[in-house]
């Protein structure tokens, strides 16, 4: 029979990675609150209609990289390849664009990708989205609040900002027109892939990996002479309100993003720790989604940060040290009264000290091994019983990591003892 393993691209996180994620989610979410975030749970499967309407027909995600199937109805459901889609409908469906709304979310998404470091098939995002503010202060607000996360987590260091303005609809469509009449020019001096862009997404060509493609665009029509008034006033307002802030970054001329959706501003954090995935966290504004999913024209910003990659680079550079796995106290017992009191004791324990982790031993076994097990527990106290101690209503406390030594304690003086033990 071959081994049943998991899908490829959709990995475990095990108990020796999660302490990094849930110190990074609980920095996240703290620092999301404090700037007056609401939390918004998404649901994982969606009307496959939704992702193709906002993310776009045309893009890597909705050609190739959906997790699509009919359901038992024959209905056609994705599971979620991002988030923002699901957060405007359920924005729109719950009514809740009447006043602006400041949300995020945490979660799963799906991509049929070539899984490789820093890209899986599922993989994490945490995504932020404002609704309902057009002007570019909350553009501003959104970027610094990314880079107060970095600075908590203290990888401030490894990450750059990159800006741009990719205009108006009608400015990116005036663009387009010119990037293509040049390029169509120079095809055969283009690779495959952009070829094939060029028809179905020519924006897309300006972010190639191929230094060749970039020399070409060396002299191409450049989309900063496209943008519109607005937003050149925008992009000129927010790069002063960074200014302001002292939040360095760099305007990337050619920074547009794989989505259709986005307008005006487009950002990106990235690292050069990461290899070929350097990017950490990229959004921008979408002010035409709300209006194209059926809602009332609402302005919106967001962006999404992949959570597998910083706890790549969170490990990569020492940082967020893992909460503590060790246990506290491990408890042993030998024979059937003995285990009936430590079981007792130990529920006892837990009432007095919540935070601290006290494992029973369970599953029987020589005292011999279960010692064993205490110690690798990383335990610094063993509690013992054998018939002597429930006897004597005592227990036996061992010192597992300083010198070894062994007290006898009064069962009812336990807490007592513990508390300046473990203090
Ligand atoms: P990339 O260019 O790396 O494919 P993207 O533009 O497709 O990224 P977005 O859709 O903007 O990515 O998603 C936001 C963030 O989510 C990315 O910057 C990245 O950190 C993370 N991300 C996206 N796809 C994956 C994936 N397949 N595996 C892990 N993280 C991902
Ligand atoms: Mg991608």
């Amino acid at each position: 029979m071959t081994k049943l393993r998991a899908i490829r691209g959709m990995n475990d996180i095990l108990p020796e990675e999660t302490p990094y994620w849930q110190s990074l989610e609980r920095t996240v979410r703290a620092l999301l609150h404090s700037y007056g975030y609401g939390e918004i749970r998404l649901p994982i499967v969606e009307h496959t209609e939704l992702f193709k309407r906002s993310i776009g027909e045309v893009t890597d995600i909705v050609e190739k990289e959906m997790y699509t199937f009919d359901d038992r109805n024959g209905e056609s459901m994705t599971l979620r390849p991002e988030g923002t889609a699901s957060c405007v409908r359920a924005a729109i469906q719950n009514g809740l664009l009447a006043v602006p709304q400041r949300l995020w979310y945490a979660g799963p998404m799906f991509r049929y990708e070539r899984p490789q470091k820093g890209r899986q098939r599922q993989f994490h995002q945490v995504g932020v989205e404002v609704f309902g503010i057009a002007t570019p202060d909350i553009d501003a607000e959104l970027i610094l609040l990314s880079a107060r996360l970095w600075r908590q987590l203290g990888i401030a260091d490894d990450v750059t900002l990159e800006l741009n303005s990719i205009g108006s609809n009608e400015a990116r469509k005036a663009y387009r027109a010119a990037l293509v009449e040049y390029l169509s020019a120079r095809r055969e001096q283009l690779d495959e892939d952009s070829q094939r862009r060029l028809e179905s997404n020519p924006l897309r060509i300006l972010d190639s990996k191929n230094p060749d493609t970039q020399a070409l665009l060396n002299d191409a029509p450049a989309l900063a002479d496209y943008l519109d008034d607005e937003a050149k006033a925008d992009f000129a307002r927010l790069q002063a309100l960074l200014d302001a802030a002292g939040q360095p970054y760099r305007v990337n001329p050619r920074l547009v993003r794989g989505l259709d959706y986005y307008n005006k501003t487009v950002f990106e954090w990235v690292t050069d720790r990461l290899g070929a995935q350097g990017t950490v966290c990229a959004g921008g504004r979408y002010d035409g989604l709300v209006e194209q999913l059926g809602g009332k024209a609402t302005p919106g910003i967001g962006f999404a940060m992949g959570m597998e990659r910083l706890v790549l680079l969170l490990s990569e550079t020492g940082q967020a040290l893992p909460v503590e796995q060790a246990a506290d106290l491990y408890l042993v017992s030998m024979g059937e009264a003995a285990e009936t009191e430590a079981m007792a004791r130990a529920e006892a324990l837990r009432d007095v000290f919540p935070e601290h982790r006290i494992v029973l031993h369970t599953g029987g076994g020589s005292f011999k091994s279960q010692m064993k097990k205490a110690d690798r527990s990383g335990a610094r106290l063993a509690l013992i019983w054998g018939e002597d101690e429930v006897n004597a209503g005592t227990c036996a406390v061992k010192d597992l990591r300083e010198d070894g030594g062994q007290e006898t304690v009064a069962a009812a003086e336990l807490p007592q003892y513990l508390r300046a033990a473990l203090a």
